[in-house]
């Protein structure tokens, strides 16, 4: 079977008067629509990931997230689309959620882990499946180099330029692959990466370690909301402003905190007039479900 399908993700631009009082130009690319489950940069990170167990002869995909994880939800449709096994081990004690409820009815066998044993992750595999040859590791949040080079072909999609480019972190995976895809076009756009954990600085030894090259990037780390699935009311009345205004559905724990900085940094006249931005829409959405309670 050909692991890949054909990637929908328009650019549509953004109005707002903010925009215009600051004289920019602001621009989304779709990735939330590349599918309705495999989200946003998720299927960039996991397509050769999954070429390459096709090519390892390994027919069952063992990976790794919390309970909430658009990684595993994405890996257990993946591996459902192309006719893989699944198992992720979930982090902490055993729970239900409407993640998990998703990841189980695409097939996914789910593990439940102590914090403590779950850090040591080739420890678990090993355990687990060191008696099963077909069994193919993915790390947490599929952080990889085979992740970043799918995450750089956003870059060649591009039919226009921009002179910056803000995109969420968790890993740093997804942005070593847009700075390296600018790299590899020569572009001269900035990139912006908003950690969503706490402590984002240390995010620079884990993106720099995926760069084909080094590269200039900024971090802007102020905005993790008090750390990892963190949310205040300031984020929650932003998140249901903008998705009321624009008629584009985001979620807090990535998108939010991305817009919630690019907005903040407008207002701070942190970019000159005429500047052309583009966000990246790395999807995530049904972790809304997880969060109705904070949105009263
Ligand atoms: C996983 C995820 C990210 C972070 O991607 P990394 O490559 O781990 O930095 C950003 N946004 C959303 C919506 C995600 O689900």
């Amino acid at each position: 079977m050909n692991i890949d399908f054909e990637i929908f993700s328009p650019v549509h631009q953004i109005q707002d008067k903010l925009f215009d009082e600051h004289g920019l130009k602001v621009f989304i690319k779709r990735d939330d629509m590349i599918h309705p489950i495999i989200s946003g940069n998720k299927w960039r990170k996991l397509k050769y990931l999954l070429k390459q167990a096709q090519t390892e002869n390994k027919t069952h995909l063992v990976t790794f997230g919390g309970a909430y994880s658009n990684h595993l939800l994405a890996t257990a449709a993946s591996a459902a689309k192309f006719g893989f096994k699944s198992t992720g081990f979930v982090r902490g004690e055993e729970v239900n959620n409407d993640t998990l409820f998703l990841c189980r009815l695409h097939g996914m066998n789910l593990i439940f882990t102590d914090r403590e044993s779950y850090r040591d992750k080739s420890a678990l595999f090993s355990k687990h499946f060191s008696d099963y040859p077909d069994a193919f590791f993915i790390d947490e949040g599929g952080a990889s180099p085979l992740a970043a080079k799918g995450c750089s072909e956003l870059i060649n999609e591009l039919t226009d330029r921009y002179d910056h480019i803000f995109c969420a972190c968790g890993t740093g995976t997804t942005a070593a692959g847009i700075i390296n895809g600018i790299a590899q076009h020569q572009f001269k756009t900035q990139f912006h990466g908003v950690p969503v954990l706490k402590k984002g600085e240390f995010l620079r030894n884990d993106i720099d370690h995926f760069l084909t090259e080094p590269a200039e990037y900024q971090l802007h780390t102020e905005y993790h909301f008090g750390g990892y699935g963190k949310v205040t009311d300031e984020l929650i009345e932003f998140v249901k402003q903008f998705v009321a205004s624009t008629g584009i559905l985001i979620e807090p724990i990535y998108m939010g905190k991305m817009l919630y900085a690019l907005y903040d940094l407008i207002e701070k006249k942190h970019f000159a007039t005429g500047s052309r931005i583009l966000v990246i829409h790395t999807g995530g959405i049904w972790g809304l479900l997880g969060m109705k309670g904070k949105f009263i």
